[in-house]
């Protein structure tokens, strides 16, 4: 078998961008809440995740078709980055 390590073309790449907003972007603008939040690895946006009320990440994705989000969490053991499109999870730790 030689799946282990193989991720989709979106997930192979080296470089993943970072963010220090800490805050979902649609959230804060209609007093939302949220749990996790996710960065959009095309557009730099932050935005929440499935598990918060308006899952504005996945909404993201439905509009723009932008594949890639990555988790932003204080521990960077739980980081992972995430493709919409293959349903494909790669930990980044
Ligand atoms: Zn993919
Ligand atoms: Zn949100
Ligand atoms: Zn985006």
């Amino acid at each position: 078998m030689e799946e282990e390590n193989k991720y989709c073309e979106h997930l192979n790449t080296k470089r993943f961008k970072t963010t220090k907003t800490k805050v979902c972007e649609e959230c804060v603008k209609t007093g939302g809440k949220w749990i996790h939040l996710r960065l959009c690895q095309t557009c730099g946006v932050v935005l929440c995740c499935n598990s918060s009320q308006n899952q504005h990440a996945q909404k993201h994705f439905e509009a723009t078709g932008h594949p890639v989000v990555t988790s932003i969490l204080p521990k960077p053991w739980s980081k992972f980055a995430w493709c919409y499109i293959d349903k494909l999870k790669r930990s980044l730790v």
